[in-house]
């Protein structure tokens, strides 16, 4: 049984500055779509590819704090450099993907990676935030770098392309992307023409992003940057590419529990928030230059 759409979500407003190096349009929530709807999705802004000219000066953005929640950075174009207060840091260049769990908090720092300020470029990302469930929210902070060649990968029959399976299951292969609640994150190149169909469990929200390209879901056209809701009436998806287009797919079993949530806090409760809020200021997540 098919899914249809539920609703196709133009591009909304204007994009805005993440610190100086990201320019990003928020669609998650921003075009409207409910918390109830999107769970376990909490926003997602997409920096749509733009040409950064090279630069002495590090774009990006300073030392700030996540706590209860997943960020997954997912780079289309370009590269990214992070630090954190674990002490670790590292690239997410072109392909790859970090998925960093902050759970019981964390601060990091992000910024175009040294090499790529110098020369500029070509810059697409995604910044995806997934909710932990309760019983996860303080589990130690930690991320997992998963590079492009470590993707689970679907060569398309009839040329039709490729499927970059980063997290849960496409057809039967497999991401390698760990996570705590049953969540689907695919990076979908069709060529023109190109089909593929895939089925997700009817109690999962799903959704996509037109990162490039026109396409056609269960028969309903979505255009560039378009963002499209699924409802969950059926388990069959089929993406049709009328031009050559990226897609990202992304689903997963909703989390039914309150959320109190202030900038990059997201608890249970606001008694929660108060005290994530103080912990920050008392220094507690560690310390970061
Ligand atoms: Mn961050």
């Amino acid at each position: 049984m098919k899914r249809s759409v539920e609703k196709v979500f133009p591009r909304h407003d204007s994009p805005h500055m993440v610190g100086d190096g990201f320019r990003v349009y928020n669609l998650i929530p921003g075009v409207g779509v409910t918390q109830e709807r999107i769970s376990p999705f909490l926003m997602l802004d997409f920096n749509p590819e733009i040409d950064f000219g090279p630069s002495k000066h590090i774009r990006g953005v300073g030392a700030h704090p996540h706590k209860g929640f997943e960020t997954v950075t997912i780079a289309y174009k370009g590269s990214v450099a992070h630090h954190d207060s674990t002490g670790k840091s590292g690239i997410i260049n072109s392909g790859d993907v970090q998925w960093m769990t902050a759970g019981a908090g964390i601060l990091h720092k992000e910024y175009h990676e040294k090499e790529f300020s110098k020369k500029g470029g070509p810059f697409e990302m995604v910044q995806l935030w997934v909710n932990l469930p309760a019983k996860d929210k303080s589990t130690p902070a930690h991320y997992q770098a998963i590079a492009a060649g470590q993707m689970g990968k679907v060569m398309l029959p009839d040329h039709s392309g490729i499927v970059n399976v980063i997290a849960g299951k496409f057809q039967h292969t497999e991401g390698p992307a760990q996570t705590y609640t049953s969540v689907n994150l695919f990076d979908i190149k069709l060529e023109k023409e190109g089909e593929t169909s895939f089925n997700i469990p009817v109690s999962h929200n799903a959704a996509l992003l037109v990162v490039n390209g026109n396409i056609e879901v269960n028969g309903e056209q979505a255009k560039e940057h378009h963002f499209v809701l699924l409802k969950n009436d059926g388990e069959e998806i089929t993406i049709k590419a009328t031009d050559k287009a990226v897609v990202l797919f992304m689903s997963g079993e909703p989390i039914n529990e309150p959320i109190a949530s202030y900038g990059p806090f997201v608890m249970n409760t606001q008694e929660e928030i108060m005290e994530a809020v103080k912990d920050f200021q008392k220094g507690k997540y560690g310390v970061l230059d």
